[in-house]
């Protein structure tokens, strides 16, 4: 462990160091973070809303650290390398079809205060590694709308009631949505439903995190869908199960 002593010269001398554990190193992350968080990798590709949903890791521990070293410490390196983490679970992905990158836009007040859209860095990222488009001009967050944390379902569709609008793009390709984490859904639902009310189809999400909670609710869903199945075989057992949100 370093000292705070040992910190305060690092700083003093202008010493780069870890983001995460403060430990001296040229990089965004000492070796140890850095491989600590590509082990946060678990991709997950479920189907939710009509799109494909694909998320890179789960929003706990290391990863979560991150993530809020990113917004509170306006940390755009640290966003770039999770960006670059995700890119390197996408190597794979069929490149016949070109896509265009879309991150979900900050309100234009947290924008000010942040100085970046931790979405468009991951995206960048991503599309730079993956050689695709990024645009993050053509979906807007021109409503201002206060943090969702803590609202139910029904309060965070109202609060997002047309927050987005959206412009189509010159450029061809599959538009693939981009956010940092998926918790409800809710924000991705309305701009997925903003960008459709226009004309143009959203073939997925593509998410750095989901909250573990999330994973539950696709575990019930999922539950959900076997069980709907074995009824429609068995139409005299009854089986009732409510769907689940998101
Ligand atoms: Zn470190």
């Amino acid at each position: 462990m370093f000292t705070p002593l040992q910190q305060f010269c690092d700083r003093l001398l202008l010493r780069s160091t870890c983001r995460l554990c403060q430990r001296p190193t040229s990089e965004v992350l000492c070796l140890d973070c850095g491989r600590q968080l590509q082990a946060c990798a678990q991709p997950r590709q479920w189907q939710s809303y009509g799109v494909t949903v694909w998320a890179w890791g789960r929003y706990e521990g290391l990863l979560r650290r991150a993530l809020r070293q990113v917004k509170f410490e306006r940390d755009r390196e640290l966003a770039q390398f999770l960006g670059q983490c995700m890119a390197a679970s996408l190597v794979d992905w069929p490149r016949s079809q070109p896509k265009q990158l879309i991150p979900i836009p900050i309100a234009a007040d947290r924008l000010k205060e942040r100085g970046f859209n931790q979405a468009d860095a991951i995206a960048i990222a991503v599309a730079q590694s993956q050689r695709w488009s990024c645009n993050t001009d053509a979906l807007r967050r021109p409503k201002s709308t206060q943090a969702l944390h803590g609202l139910n379902h029904q309060e965070r569709q109202q609060m997002l009631d047309r927050a987005f609008s959206w412009r189509s793009p010159q450029q061809r390709g599959e538009l693939w949505l981009v956010d940092d984490i998926l918790t409800t859904g809710t924000t991705l639902q309305e701009a997925t439903r903003t960008i459709r009310a226009q004309g143009d189809r959203v073939r997925g999400w593509l998410l750095l995190s989901q909250t573990p909670a999330l994973e539950d609710l696709n575990a019930a869903e999922g539950s959900a869908t076997i069980l709907k199945l074995r009824k429609q075989r068995h139409p005299c057992r009854d089986s009732s199960v409510g769907r689940a949100e998101d």
